[in-house]
C-alpha cells in the first residue's frame, strides 16, 4: 500500500510511519492514567530495556471475538510479523488476561520488550469510547456494564506501553484499508461484516465514522423486505435476516460439519436448484447491503468480511452477478460501477488485528 495518503488523513497507511507516538496522548491508557477497573497492576517494575531503534513503530493489535482472541504483531512497515490466538474467556478479567497473554507471547517470540512497542490496540465487539478506553454492551465477550478496558490492559502490562481500544468493526475497516491494493490508499471504504449479524465499519474521508450514538454502519437493520422476516431488533425484513451467516444457516442448515455458507455454495455449484435459489437470494441481500453503503456513503471499496466471507470467490461472484442484475435496469446504478467496488477481505491477513495494531500505535483518531 502506498504511504502517500493525502494530507489530513489520520489513518496513515504505515510504511513511512516509523516515529514513535506520544506515549500518553488524550484517551490513551498508561500507568499514569488512573485505572478505573480493580484489575491489579502487574508488580513487575517498568521494563528498563530501551527500545531497539530497529523496532520503533512496532505494535500489537488484538481482535476480540466471541470465540477467539486473535492478535498480530505489526512491524513499522505495516507487515504482520507473527500472530497468536487464544480462546475467548468471557468477562472483564478473561479479556484482560487474553490481551496480556497475546502481547507477552508475541513480543517474547521476537525477543522484543513490551516497552519497545509503540502501542497496543484492542478491537472489541461492543460500544467503545475510544477517548476513555471504556467498553460496554459487549455481550458476546461478557462485558455488559462500562469497563475501562484500556486502563486495565495498560495496568496488566505494567504501564509500559500505551493502550487504545476501538470497536471491532472500526478496527477492521482500518485494517481493510491497509490491505486493499489501491494507490493511493483508500479514504472511503466500508468493511461489511457478514457473520451472525450484519454491520459495517466505515472509513469516510480517511476518518472513522463512529456516529453520534456510535451506531454508524448498522446497515443490518435497514429494511430490505417490507413485512419480511421478524428481526431481533423488533423490526421486520431487516437486511440481517437475509444477508447474515445466521440467515444462511436457517435457510440451508449444514449437516456435514462444514459451515452452512460453504455447504450452500458447494451445493449450488453442483447444480442443486434449491441451493441455487437460496444462494441467489442470499447474494441478492448482500448486494442490497452493498448498494446501501455505496448510495449513502459513496465508498470506493466495500470489503466483504466476517465468517461468510470464508466462502471466497464464489461469494464475490454471486454478489457481483446480483449487482449486475440490478444495474442492468438502471443507468444510474450502472454509472456507479457497484460490482467493481466489492472485494473480499484477504484470507491471509487478519484485518481486525492489523487494524487494532494501527489503532494501538495512534494512527487512527
Ligand atoms: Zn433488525
Amino acid at each position: 500500500m502506498d504511504a502517500t495518503t493525502p494530507g489530513g488523513n489520520p489513518v496513515v497507511p504505515t510504511h513511512a510511519r516509523t516515529a514513535p507516538v506520544d506515549p500518553t496522548p488524550t484517551g490513551v491508557a498508561s500507568a499514569d492514567v488512573r485505572p478505573v477497573d480493580p484489575t491489579p497492576a502487574d508488580p513487575t517494575p517498568a521494563d528498563p530495556t530501551p527500545p531497539d531503534p530497529g523496532r520503533v513503530g512496532w505494535a500489537v493489535g488484538v481482535d476480540v471475538g466471541g470465540t477467539k482472541v486473535l492478535a498480530a504483531l505489526l512491524a513499522a512497515d505495516g507487515t504482520v510479523v507473527a500472530t497468536h490466538r487464544v480462546p475467548t474467556v468471557p468477562g472483564p478479567d478473561g479479556l484482560v488476561a487474553a490481551v496480556r497473554t497475546c502481547v507477552e507471547v508475541l513480543t517474547a517470540e521476537q525477543g522484543l520488550a513490551v516497552a519497545a512497542l509503540s502501542g497496543v490496540g484492542v478491537g472489541v465487539p461492543g460500544v467503545v469510547d475510544p477517548v476513555t478506553g471504556t467498553v460496554e454492551h459487549a455481550v458476546n465477550v461478557g462485558v455488559e456494564r462500562p469497563f475501562a478496558l484500556a486502563a486495565a490492559v495498560a495496568a496488566a502490562l505494567g504501564g509500559r506501553v500505551p493502550v487504545r481500544v476501538e470497536n471491532d468493526l472500526n478496527a477492521a475497516v482500518v485494517g481493510a484499508a491497509h490491505t486493499v491494493d489501491a494507490h493511493p490508499a483508500p479514504r472511503d471504504l466500508a468493511f461489511l461484516a457478514l457473520g451472525t449479524g450484519v454491520a459495517a465499519g466505515l472509513l469516510l474521508d480517511g476518518t472513522l465514522r463512529r456516529g453520534a450514538r456510535r451506531a454508524a454502519g448498522e446497515v443490518g437493520h435497514l429494511t430490505l423486505v417490507p413485512d419480511g422476516l421478524a428481526c431481533g431488533c423488533g423490526q421486520r425484513g431487516c437486511v440481517e435476516q437475509y444477508a447474515s451467516g445466521s440467515a444462511v444457516q436457517a435457510a440451508w442448515p449444514a449437516t456435514d460439519g462444514r459451515p452452512a455458507p460453504v455447504a450452500l455454495f458447494a451445493a449450488a455449484a453442483a447444480g442443486d436448484p434449491h441451493a441455487v435459489a437460496v444462494r441467489d437470494r442470499f447474494a441478492w441481500a448482500v448486494a442490497g447491503a452493498v448498494r446501501i453503503l455505496v448510495l449513502t456513503c459513496d465508498v470506493d471499496h466495500v470489503v466483504l468480511g466476517g465468517g461468510v466471507s470464508g466462502v471466497g470467490e464464489p461469494l464475490l461472484d454471486a454478489v457481483r452477478v446480483e449487482l449486475a442484475r440490478e444495474t442492468a435496469v438502471s443507468p444510474f446504478l450502472a454509472s456507479l460501477r457497484l460490482a467493481e467496488r466489492v472485494h473480499l477481505a484477504p484470507r491471509d491477513v487478519p484485518v481486525g488485528a492489523v487494524g487494532a495494531a494501527l489503532v494501538g500505535r495512534g494512527e487512527v483518531v
